[in-house]
């Protein structure tokens, strides 16, 4: 039994030259053309993945892989104490075109820092989970963060089951079922708070915050609350040679000033990472000779500070009741979302901090502007987030990149905050 005894004395890290071989492997699958890879949920390419993410997690770990009544993918290692375990994970699905570091990085990070322990015989307390989530990214069932909301409740069997594929008319419930979860266990599986003691996501920026200063990880603050607005500008559609200028009731010159009005309210707000985007703009009738009668926009608003939220709110209405004056118009609104900012756990980024101070590594503390599945996670367990630089702030492209050293930091950086965790948490 010796040789199966921890041995302190010998630095425990994570195995760089693996988690490359496996980066490599997992963007295998659903590359197209482009250099981008196509892994939606339930698409052949996520299929492929999840039986070779399986297939080794079976056998590195020497236990089962538990498939969810949402078809997460879960894998435990028993730990000394019986204690709620530590939870490593994120996403294997990728948005359409999308890159080979987004998610996949989290997963296999999760996995290498699990192996790592159990390799060196590392006398955890904690049991230790990884957790692959279902379609964390938009996909063509028009439901993002399905796995993470619908395993905590946010999401029940009854939301699902309405939901189909936008071209094949397929049931989501059916492709759950093919991928071997099933909804109708749903309710009995739920993840309630405190059944987890930790959970950590390593993830891409996607952003350019870590790249523009040339640093490795940043320590996440908390992640954006996102308002989204439904605008309908009402003016009148008429001849536009005919009708004198002084005559018009221009929605689409409306909409267009309520546009630029956004930006000037979110630029004055003189903060950094606070940001506003029409997005979506929709013109009726669309004609070259038709002035515009209406214009359809959806407006959305990202802050981690609901106050500023608030502001930028009251001030966009004031400058509506300017344009519909001037405009001759009427503007109708609603909002379709408001998604709380989420802080993350205040002891998780003080570990991930200390953990960072030891290993003298220079690191940033920032907000996620992206949703992840740990927004979810945050009300089950003490939930943390570590970023990773995007090269040239590019995601969701086939150009999406990370350079392997800054992985294999975040990787160690995990590595010796689930120790640290495993020591500090009940
Ligand atoms: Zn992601």
């Amino acid at each position: 039994m010796a040789s199966h005894q921890y041995r302190s004395t010998i630095p425990i890290a994570v195995n760089g030259k693996r988690i490359n071989q496996r980066l490599k492997k997992l963007a295998e699958f659903g590359i197209n053309d482009h250099g981008g890879i196509d892994r939606s949920f339930g698409s052949a390419a996520d299929i492929a993945a999840r039986n070779w993410l399986k297939e080794w997690w079976q056998k590195v770990f020497q236990s089962e892989v538990k498939v969810d009544p949402v078809a997460n993918l879960w894998i435990e290692v028993t730990g000394k104490e019986k204690l709620p375990p530590i939870v490593l994970g994120s996403h294997h699905d990728a948005v359409a075109n999308g890159g080979k570091y987004d998610g996949s990085i989290g997963v296999l990070l999760a996995a290498e820092v699990m192996q790592t322990l159990e390799e060196a015989h590392f006398p955890m307390r904690h049991p230790m989970r990884i957790v692959s989530f279902s379609a964390e990214e938009p996909n063509p069932y028009n439901i993002s963060t399905l796995g993470s909301r619908s395993i905590t409740g946010v999401l029940t069997k009854k939301d699902l089951e309405m939901v189909t594929h936008d071209a094949t008319k397929v049931k989501l419930t059916d492709t759950i079922r093919s991928l071997g979860g099933d909804v109708d266990h749903l309710a009995g599986n739920l993840l309630h708070p405190r059944d987890l003691s930790a959970f950590l996501e390593c993830h891409i920026e996607q952003g350019r915050n870590l790249f523009d200063c040339g640093r490795s990880v940043a320590v996440v603050k908390g992640i954006t609350g996102i308002y989204r607005e439904k605008i309908k500008v009402i003016g009148e559609a008429n001849h536009s040679g005919t009708t004198l200028m002084k005559d018009r009731h221009d929605a689409l010159l409306a909409g267009s000033e309520l546009n630029l009005a956004l930006e000037e309210i979110i630029l004055n707000t003189n903060q950094r990472d606070v940001v506003g985007t029409v997005g979506r703009f929709d013109v009726l009738p669309n004609a070259a000779n038709i002035i515009p009668g209406e214009v359809d926009l959806i407006a959305e608003v990202r802050t981690t500070d609901e106050e500023t939220l608030q502001q930028i709110i009251d001030e966009l209405s004031s400058r509506i009741r300017v344009i519909e004056k001037g405009r001759r118009v009427r503007i109708l609104r609603e909002t379709i979302l408001n998604q709380k900012s989420v802080p993350m756990d205040q002891q998780v980024q003080l570990t991930l901090k200390k953990v960072l101070t030891s290993m003298n590594e220079p690191f940033l503390e920032i907000p996620s502007m992206a949703g992840h599945d740990a927004v979810h996670m945050a009300p089950i367990a003490k939930t943390g987030m570590l970023f990773v630089p995007s090269i040239d702030g590019k995601s969701h492209c086939p150009e999406e990149e990370t350079n392997l050293e800054d992985i294999i930091k975040a990787g160690n950086v995990l590595l010796q905050t689930v120790i640290a965790l495993d020591k500090e948490l009940d």
